[in-house]
């Protein structure tokens, strides 16, 4: 079971899904559902489109709801000619309260690379925001037997430079790009082997109290059914949830996986 110093999150990324009326429409099924045993027990975490941040704060605050969201993305820059960006000051201004980086569909359609994630990993921490980092490895590199040395060398790069005391507050999102919108979920052994060996490196480059203090999920086809079984892993403290987190109903059931069969 999930380390007690760790709060468990589950953390809905809707991609390029749901429009700013549908997220009214979420975000309040989703709060009539939840009840304050289920915030106790889980931090519940959506990552909107842009287009639906400030409905979504706009919901969050008059309400005073226990959901907080994050952004999908976080340009490395504050301000100035970057066209189609969105900096972390335009972010920290919506209280949106994580930044989704590096993302594996970022890596792969957007060429993002370890120095760009590990730019919007410092562009996060300066803006207040939360850097949720997500590392993992292709199937040609499991196949060639290479996923945990690529997967920690994705760790490194994005945490270059990054200070111990802003590390024990960052997510890191284990996601192998096999298991991700595939049906193709890892074994709760595999995502138990991936998370102790993250948090071990975390312990050699930081402390042992930074690592202890971390936050890895896993991500990669989690729904309701399986979810369970991932989060019994000792190392796993949360879920980074695509498809399954689309509906409110799912999201709900996922996030009180201590109650599902
Ligand atoms: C994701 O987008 O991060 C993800 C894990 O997607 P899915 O749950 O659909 O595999």
């Amino acid at each position: 079971m999930t380390n007690e110093n760790r709060k468990p999150i589950m953390a809905g990324n809707w991609k390029m899904n749901i429009n700013h009326l549908e997220a009214i429409a979420y975000v309040n099924k989703t709060a009539y559902m939840l009840t304050e045993k289920d915030y106790d027990r889980t931090d519940v975490t959506i990552f909107p489109p842009f287009t639906d941040l400030r409905s979504v704060q706009t919901i969050v605050d008059a309400d005073h709801l226990q959901i907080t969201y994050g952004a999908q993305e976080i340009s490395a820059f504050d301000s100035g000619a970057y066209t189609g960006e969105i900096s972390g000051a335009m972010l920290n201004k919506l209280r949106v309260k994580y930044a989704l980086i590096g993302h594996s569909e970022r890596r792969a359609y957007h060429h993002e690379t370890d120095e760009n994630v590990n730019a919007k990993v410092k562009a996060a921490i300066k803006h207040d925001l939360i850097p949720m980092i997500a590392i993992g490895e292709t199937l040609e590199v499991r196949q060639a037997g290479n996923a945990v040395e690529h997967t920690l060398s994705q760790l490194v790069g994005a945490l270059k430079d990054i200070r111990s005391n802003y590390v024990g507050n960052a997510v890191i999102a284990y996601e192998p790009v096999w298991a991700i919108g595939t049906g193709e979920v890892a074994t709760p052994q595999d995502a138990q082997d991936m998370s102790i060996k993250i948090r071990e490196k975390i312990a050699s480059l930081y402390s042992k109290e930074v690592a202890d203090k971390i936050r890895i999920l896993y991500g990669g086809s989690v729904k309701a059914g399986n979810v369970k079984a991932i989060m019994e892993q000792p190392d796993v403290d949360g879920a980074l949830i695509g498809g399954a987190a689309l509906d409110p109903d799912e999201f709900v059931r996922i996030i009180r996986w201590p109650d599902q069969p």
